[in-house]
């Protein structure tokens, strides 16, 4: 008599004696056309995976003659789905129904349609990227970004001073690099490498990934000269630090958070005029950059890009993918001779960007110059109304039917998100949902699953979800999803 461990280890090696080698398997009419489809080694190797997965099946009990009969009579099947899966892209689209705008783990701001035309006709082809049409000669590629900016600020009369148009032509110069940390970075290290830089002890940031004001400060080869306290930074602080050794006066917005109370800060005009009185140049890092103003969307206390440049900073620098709502770049706008010092820094070749982002970013500051804020997810994102927001949810609601899900509508908050304005909030209409059987957190792990996953928030132990962020036309797909869940 065979114990019965006996006899499942018998059983085993006559399993896996069933299984067609890699060349059998390969030889087959099924799998031949899947060769002729895919090519050779992608099959192959998907050949192997599959006939892995079934050795390992086998070994841990899962399989008896009969299920592993029935997969044999499906391998094709599994070698083809393998070779998709092996083949797809790791980089998905996601549905973002978490409100929060600017998601830094979701991309940021996703880009505008008229971004994709423009990709589409440079991109495959050979570009005038950096050559000069009428010359017939090199030129730069800053200037695709710089004319927009240009005529961006000379639309808004940044500049007070005689006609806008030409002081903003004369003045104002813009270079773009690979982000905004790279733009803080170029920055100091042309206009302060060797000497100081004034910052206050407020405004001495780190924003998320490690992007920290003393560690640039310290890679750019500038000294940093703290001044102030933590709560309060007067304008004389600044000044007593002044010596022949200091080269900038730096502002950092303060992106991420806020200092409440007792608190002081020297006013922009205030540290302009010293700059001005001291021949020491103002650079500000403002962040989120936003072209706007933003209290149309309700948003206060975000500066944008127009204003700071108008009120004297002689450098302001910025990023592309938040609230300007373009791809990743730091821009670095400003007075045309510290522009140009920046450009001819051997740093800024290493910080350059490519045509993808030049194109997008041009497209992007198109819709600016022609109004077109719809035009830019971010602003359209923004602009939405509780009311509007309301309305779908209702409609995605009435559009989900099983009698396993609670759908409520809950009164909740969008955020921009990606360090940019910390406490404002956007009111919105938030479909909670529940299961019965499954917990808010097997069910968001569901939602995530699906194709495309769906992000949503957890909150007080229901997955709820935001339409603010979520693009019209994908309402349809959630409403599918979320009944096929609870079936
Ligand atoms: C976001 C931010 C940065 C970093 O910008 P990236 O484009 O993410 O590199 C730097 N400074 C401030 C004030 C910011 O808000």
């Amino acid at each position: 008599m065979h114990s019965e461990k006996t006899m499942k280890g018998t059983a085993k090696t006559d399993l896996f004696r069933k299984l067609p080698s890699v060349d059998e398997l390969l030889r087959e009419q099924g799998v031949a056309a899947l060769v002729a489809r895919h090519g050779s080694s992608p099959v192959t190797d998907a050949t192997r995976t599959v006939l892995a997965r079934l050795r390992e099946e086998i070994a841990s009990g899962l399989l008896d003659d009969a299920s592993l009969g029935l997969a044999l009579a499906g391998v094709n099947d599994a070698i083809e789905k393998q070779i998709l899966e092996a083949l797809r892209p790791s980089l998905r689209p996601v549905i973002n129904a978490t409100g929060v705008i600017l998601h830094t783990n979701l991309g940021r701001a996703p880009l505008a349609e008229s971004v994709f035309e423009h990709l589409s006709t440079t991109a495959g082809q050979f570009s005038n990227l950096e050559f000069d049409l009428e010359k017939g000669d090199r030129g730069q590629r800053d200037v695709h970004v710089d004319r927009l900016f240009r005529k961006l600020v000379a639309s808004r009369g940044a500049f007070d001073t005689g006609s806008a148009e030409q002081e903003a032509q004369d003045t104002v110069s813009t270079i773009v690099v690979n982000n905004n940390a790279a733009a803080v970075l170029l920055a100091l290290n042309t206009l302060a490498e060797g000497g100081e830089v004034i910052v206050s002890r407020g405004e001495l940031v780190e924003i998320g990934g490690s992007f920290r004001i003393p560690d640039v400060m310290a890679k750019s080869g500038a000294t940093l000269r703290e001044v102030g306290t933590t709560n309060r930074t007067r304008i004389g602080d600044y000044e007593r630090a002044i010596t022949e050794r200091t080269r900038l006066l730096l502002r950092v917005h303060r992106s991420n958070f806020e200092i409440k109370g007792f608190t002081e800060q020297a006013s922009t005009a205030e540290l302009v005029n010293l700059g001005r009185q001291r021949d020491v140049p103002v650079v500000e890092d403002l962040g989120s950059g936003a072209l706007v103003d933003l209290q149309n969307f309700g948003i206060n206390g975000e500066p944008n890009v127009l204003d700071s440049l108008r009120a004297g900073f002689d450098v302001v620098t910025y990023s592309g993918d938040k609230l300007l709502g373009g791809p990743q770049a730091g821009l670095i706008s400003g007075r045309r001779d510290l522009v140009t010092r920046m450009r001819k820094n051997s740093l800024f070749r290493a910080l350059r960007v490519d045509k993808l982002i030049y194109a997008a970013l041009e497209a992007t500051l198109l819709a600016y110059v022609k109004r077109d804020y719809d035009g830019i997810p971010t602003l359209k994102m923004m602009s939405l109304t509780k009311g509007e927001i309301t309305a779908r949810a209702e409609a995605l609601v009435a559009n989900v039917h099983s009698p396993n899900l609670q759908l409520e509508i809950l009164d909740g908050e969008s955020v921009i998100g990606g360090g940019a304005a910390p406490s404002s909030v956007l009111p919105t209409s938030l479909v909670a949902i529940s299961c019965a059987g499954l917990s808010a957190n097997e069910l968001s792990v569901r939602l995530r699953g699906g194709s495309p996953p769906i992000i949503a928030r957890v909150e007080q132990e229901r997955v709820v979800l935001d339409l603010r962020t979520v693009f019209p036309d994908q309402d349809r797909v959630i409403a599918t999803a979320v009944a096929g869940i609870a079936t």
